[in-house]
């Protein structure tokens, strides 16, 4: 019997969705105050993704169509076969990159294993120095494995897209220009700050981890020239607290994809690909933004953020 054709995933306005987002492992030898997959990866940690599956996945993106996949998790390194995973994935003509804590990067031997199937990678970096970055992180020697990592990837490989996410929290976010620096200084191309999401273990600790919108507003505008070279994205913010660096926001630079991962079905579980057409998870508009000209693009501020403070300090763009 001939195979069904495999048609391509299709995007919300009709273009064809080349990037893939595939959650290899739901463990991670880190326990980050704010992450968001806390608990998945307590919920489906007992599922592994096999070999077999995680290359079918791959397989099955290529014949869509698609030409990129970023490989997530938990932490996606520690996968028994993720240089296999990797090596298929660019036979097969993808770009691939990793989100990463960055401690296998950091081990002599490992980069210089995977590297040659890795395009970029995104590394967790949440402070300027270890003591910040360790404590958010809960796990001490962190900071020194990721920087190491970035230095390691920059320097063995020309061209390697160094990409780093900072997390902001009350105990991050003064530092958000040294952290910038830092992260500028050690190579990346790209350095995404995120704010902390209302989600797992982000939801569990909101009321402590939340930045206030004035302290959003003070430090985001005034961190932007910290980077000499590498390019800024500012993800979960209002836009109205960019300033004059709104164009960063990554509200406007979103790339609809489809994420494959373990998913609850009633009685159980299903590996399955998951459309994200906009970056507006857990956003929504406030009263504030009724009046705001960018209310088209901008996604607004988290809900846990909007149900438990005043949101007083947006302020709406007008014309
Ligand atoms: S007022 Fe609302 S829609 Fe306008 S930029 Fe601020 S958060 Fe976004």
């Amino acid at each position: 019997m001939k195979e069904p054709v495999l048609t391509p995933w299709i995007g919300p306005d009709g273009q064809i969705m080349r990037r893939l987002e595939l959650h290899l492992t739901y463990t991670c030898p880190e326990r980050c105050v704010f992450c968001s997959e806390e608990h998945r990866m307590a919920r489906f940690k007992r599922f592994p993704v096999t070999w077999g599956r995680a290359a079918t996945v791959v397989r099955q993106h290529a014949e869509r169509g698609g030409n990129g996949v970023h490989f997530t998790g938990g932490e996606p390194t520690i996968h028994p076969r993720f240089r296999d995973i990797l090596r298929l994935s660019k036979k097969l003509g993808m770009r691939t990159s990793i989100g990463t804590i960055g401690t296998m990067l950091s081990r002599p031997g490992f980069a210089e294993t995977v590297l040659p199937f890795l395009d970029e990678a995104l590394f967790s970096l949440h402070g300027p120095d270890a003591a910040t970055h360790d404590a958010l992180a809960r796990r001490e020697g962190s900071f020194e494995r990721v920087t190491e990592a970035i230095r390691r990837c920059v320097s063995l490989k020309p061209g390697f897209g160094a990409f780093v996410n900072t997390v902001l929290t009350r105990d991050n976010a003064e530092k958000l220009p040294q952290t910038i620096a830092l992260a500028d200084a050690l190579g990346a191309k790209l350095i995404v700050v995120s704010n902390t999401t209302p989600e797992g273990a982000g939801l569990d600790a909101y009321e402590d981890l939340a930045v206030p919108l004035s302290v959003l507003a003070d430090v985001l505008p005034r961190s932007v020239p910290a980077a000499q070279t590498a390019v800024l994205r500012f993800f979960g913010v209002p836009m109205c607290l960019l300033g004059a660096h709104r164009t960063l926001s990554n509200d406007l630079h979103w790339d609809p994809r489809v994420t494959v991962e373990w998913t609850a079905q009633p009685g159980s579980v299903k590996f399955d690909g998951l459309y994200s057409w906009a970056p507006d998870r857990k956003r929504v508009h406030v009263s504030q933004c009724d009046r705001c000209t960018l209310q088209g693009v901008c996604m607004g501020v988290f809900d846990e953020y909007a149900r438990k403070w005043p949101t007083t300090e947006l302020t709406p763009i007008q014309g």
